[in-house]
């Protein structure tokens, strides 16, 4: 399988140039030549573990550039916990996709795509350093992706004070291969410092640096395989299949289009945002129009101008195209609230405020349709991690599970550093060569 850019259709670029590299250097975003047919695997009659899945779309996509056994190992690697589908009420399940170490659904692509990385630089025998400018999560998520992997170094650039205890912790507690930088500025400085190390040809010719960025699509790819377990767990599969998928930058529910597009049968998807509505806007209006960003409880996905939507635009060409598989709908912070509230009274289950969103946006669709279906939503986040927005809603302490429990009982251990690029280079320098 080769891969092109969504601003070039010519382009013919392997798999591995599209992990390493993460973006075409026409600012496009990678896609694959065509998407394979599984609709003869994934009719519901197969039994397949989810580790068989994620072998099986990897291996169409990645084909021959890694060996059998390379690649086998890199999904039993990556897919260490389960997704389960939890039962709510009715037919409505909780797709809980936080099981992994830094308790959300980020963990699936950042560990595929570091354990992917790995393999290739074994076969090239070069010293990678990744740079991560972070505001908390994806950090976390990419940290412990790259925990431990050979011949890869990161480097996590965060606002020093200006992340959760919890997310800190989990940043500057890894060691190893895994550097946190604390810089004195903003996510925006961080950003900078990074954005001017790439482009730094005198540090690039010392340092083989690179990017995990979240559009890589190393990481999209083993988020399709959980959309196909998720279908394959459901009891009675011949209802209509409705999945929402919480979103923000839209990679996630990218991943589900993808599956269906394999052949899975899942007949509606539904893209719930907080509010930051410009796609929910988009359908209503026909016109896309980025915003600045907004902030809200479910800050993961406080996106104004998500990238992935390029990806949905180049699958589907037109907006009355997505319409037939996809609709979007935006949710305020007083009906996050109030749903999370409710479902913690009624069913003594706590969601995540992303993952709120994500069971709002099945209660609308059910409101206007009256279909038999399985309502799947997307648990994105373990309501742990949100411990400072829930504990008010719900008016009760929370306990911390047993992975974070255990995080905050380590050390930290990080360096500060100026918002200076002399000092940062400095620093590389002298690390790294
Ligand atoms: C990143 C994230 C999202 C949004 O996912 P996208 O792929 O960016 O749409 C939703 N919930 C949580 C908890 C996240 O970390």
């Amino acid at each position: 399988m080769k891969f092109y850019s969504t601003n070039n259709k010519n382009l013919q670029v392997s798999f591995k140039d599209v992990l390493l590299s993460g973006m075409p250097i026409d600012k496009g975003l990678y896609m694959p030549q065509y998407i394979p047919d599984l609709s003869n695997v994934l009719d519901g009659n197969t039994n397949l573990s989810f580790q068989e899945i994620g072998y099986l779309i990897a291996s169409k996509f990645i084909g021959n550039e890694l060996s059998k056994n390379d690649l086998e190992e890199v999904v039993e690697n990556s897919i260490t916990f389960d997704a389960p589908n939890k039962h709510l009420y009715d037919s409505i399940f909780c797709l809980e996709l936080f099981h992994g170490p830094t308790l959300a659904f980020k963990d699936f692509g950042a560990r595929f795509m570091a354990r992917c990385m790995e393999k290739f630089i074994s076969l090239n025998n070069k010293n990678i350093n990744i740079l991560v400018a972070t505001s908390g999560d994806t950090g976390s998520a990419v940290a412990n992706g790259f925990y431990n992997v050979e011949g890869i170094n990161v480097i996590i650039l965060f606002p020093k004070g200006k992340v959760s205890d919890i997310q800190e912790k989990q940043l500057t507690t890894l060691d190893k291969n895994i550097y946190a930088l604390e810089i004195e500025g903003s996510f925006d400085d961080c950003q900078k410092l990074v954005k001017k190390a790439f482009s730094d040809s005198s540090l690039n010719t010392v340092l083989n640096i690179s990017s995990a960025n979240s559009i890589n699509l190393g990481r999209l790819i083993p988020q399709s395989f959980y959309y196909i377990h998720s279908f394959l767990q459901l009891e009675n599969k011949k209802k209509k299949n409705i999945f929402c998928v919480p979103s923000g930058n839209f990679g996630n529910i990218t991943a589900g289009l993808l599956a269906k597009k394999m052949g899975l049968p899942i007949n509606h998807f539904i893209a719930s945002t907080n509010l930051n509505d410009v796609v929910p806007n988009f359908f209503k209006n026909n016109k896309y129009i980025p915003q600045p960003s907004i902030s809200t409880i479910s800050n993961a996905m406080d996106v104004g101008n998500p990238s992935n939507m390029n990806r949905i635009m180049d699958i589907y060409q037109t907006l009355d195209n997505l319409r037939k598989d996809m609709q979007s709908w935006s949710f305020n912070e007083k009906e996050t609230k109030q749903c999370i509230l409710e479902i913690f009274n009624h069913y003594d289950c706590l969601l995540d405020p992303h993952t709120a969103i994500g069971l709002l946006g099945i209660n609308k669709y059910l409101e206007n349709n009256s279909d038999a279906i399985n309502g799947v939503f997307l648990g994105t986040a373990h309501p742990a991690k949100f411990i400072d927005v829930l504990e008010p809603i719900i008016n009760q302490k929370i306990n911390l599970p047993k992975t974070l429990l255990e995080v905050m009982d380590k050390n930290k251990k990080s360096k500060v550093l100026k918002n200076n690029y002399e000092e940062f280079y400095d620093y590389l320098i002298n690390t790294f060569q």
